[in-house]
């Protein structure tokens, strides 16, 4: 009888262990509001690259790591490098994959987390939050980070990449591509995420991704989630938009899938780079929506056992 009640016992544990690990984690509206609402406050003043508010934006990613466990990538969180004599810096975490084989591959997510500072002033307000642009987008990458955290569900190792000195010209991003050259990373594909924060309106996608037709990536992101996910936005190509965001150094340095993931199509949201860019017109519920859509197809493509998304031999 006490055999058959210590088998019973392990069953109970093992049954309750295996339902732990494979409980999903779902991104709550609340959350990505918490996040989006601190980072596109008045106090952080619009996060301008070398100033007092980027800082304390920087302080509040890391503590959130921290906490998740994520780790620094170098001997800190920080990468740092200057702007016109100003000290500014990238927020990378880690996360090493569970694989023996892939964790020696990477894929890196990633956003911008500096805005412009000070805007036009508009009935007293001066400060360009960037809620949109890009607080939604270090929420998503945040969340993301949260997520496999807890669910160590990656085979790949994953780098959190929050980018500073975008507005100056993708100066960050550039300076951590370029860093990640040098030391051969074994880089799979980056994904960036900007301006996520309202929903578009009247597309068959989520949302659409830069430099469409450079890879497979919208297809294969498709196929993982079941749905179309990831859609062609012809002015994103007029624009040049696989240019203008921080997938783009990183192309450049490893000349792998690096592209950028984004709801803003200069139809549905009118305070881009505006005072009135703030946290308050966000739609937390299409933000947790979005999130939660990416996350399973970012976990294929973080765990496909090939590295099937690819460049276009043509392109
Ligand atoms: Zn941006």
């Amino acid at each position: 009888m006490k055999h058959f009640k210590n088998i019973f016992a392990i069953c109970l544990i093992s049954a309750f262990v295996f339902s732990c690990k494979t409980k999903d984690v779902v991104i709550a509206s609340q959350e990505i509001d918490d996040i989006v609402t601190y980072l596109a406050s008045d106090e952080l003043e619009g996060r301008d690259t070398g100033s007092e508010g980027i800082e304390k934006a920087a302080t509040y990613i890391e503590n959130y790591f921290k906490d998740l466990g994520v780790k620094p990538y170098f001997d800190t969180y920080r990468d740092s490098f200057t702007v016109k004599g100003k000290n500014a810096f990238n927020v990378v975490g880690y996360l090493e994959g569970n694989d023996p084989n892939l964790k020696n591959e990477f894929v890196i997510l990633g956003a911008h987390y500096d805005h412009i500072g000070f805007g036009e002033e508009v009935n007293g307000d001066k400060i360009a939050n960037g809620a949109n642009d890009n607080a939604a987008g270090v929420g998503t990458v945040m969340t993301m980070a949260r997520y496999f955290a807890k669910t160590k569900s990656n085979k790949r190792s994953i780098l959190f990449t929050l980018f500073s000195a975008e507005e100056k010209g993708l100066l960050g991003s550039k300076y951590l591509a370029e860093t990640l050259k040098k030391e051969n990373l074994n880089l799979y594909i980056m994904l960036n995420f900007e301006m996520v924060g309202v929903p578009l309106v009247g597309k068959d996608y989520t949302a659409y991704v830069t430099g469409f037709d450079k890879t497979n990536l919208a297809e294969k992101m498709n196929e993982y989630a079941g749905k179309k996910i990831a859609g062609f936005f012809a002015k994103a190509e007029e624009f040049r938009l696989f240019m203008r965001s921080d997938n783009y150094p990183f192309f450049k340095e490893f000349n792998v899938p690096c592209q950028t993931f984004c709801t803003f199509d200069f139809t549905n949201f009118e305070h881009y780079h505006k005072v009135g860019d703030e946290a308050d017109i966000m739609d937390f519920d299409h933000m947790a929506n979005f999130i939660n859509t990416y996350i399973p197809a970012v976990r294929k493509a973080v765990n496909a056992d090939t590295k099937e998304i690819k460049m276009n031999s043509s392109k």
